[in-house]
């Protein structure tokens, strides 16, 4: 017995009718899209992208962390990407709760001092897109070789709107 039999028993399911084998790993409509982690967020199906279309990073806030343009800079020279989407959203814990209001939260949570744990908290949302766009768009290994674009996703009407 696993704690993980459920999922399990649905990847069988899902391997039973699998005809997705002998893919390669690029990115085949072009595209990398840095997002936020949060679970309103479809990525592929929210850009009209099916399976192996494009390269996905995510975490808390959708930021351009040092692991992202890791990513990107792989994504751009070796898997095909030729445009980047930055794509934060709306109601984002990172960007409306403080940093010090997330580490109490946790350290109650975890009923153990969080005060040391950081969260990359985003006090200007609008900002730091555009500086996260920036970082991609001034780095020495991606620059000009792709387009990159900073959009807000609406997470109530499922809408894009570039601000970047
Ligand atoms: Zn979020």
């Amino acid at each position: 017995m696993s704690d993980f039999d459920d999922l399990l028993a649905a990847n069988r399911e899902f391997a039973d009718s699998f005809d997705l084998g002998g893919f390669d790993g690029k990115a085949h409509a072009g595209i990398a899209l840095v997002t936020c982690m949060d679970s309103r967020i479809d990525p592929l199906r929210m850009l009209g992208l099916k399976h192996g279309d494009a390269k996905i990073f995510r975490n808390p806030g959708g930021r351009v962390t040092p692991q992202a343009l890791e990513a990107l800079v792989l994504g751009v020279h070796l898997l095909n990407v030729q445009r980047v989407l930055v794509v934060p959203h709306t109601r984002c814990a990172m960007a409306s709760a403080s940093e010090a209001d997330l580490r109490a939260r946790v350290g109650e949570s975890a009923g153990v001092d969080a005060s040391w744990q950081s969260f990359g908290v985003v006090t200007d949302q609008l900002g730091q897109l555009r500086e996260d766009v920036d970082k991609v768009r001034t780095h020495p290994l991606i620059g000009e070789r792709a387009k990159v674009g900073g959009f807000i996703y609406d997470v109530d009407t499922g809408l894009l709107t570039q601000h970047a």
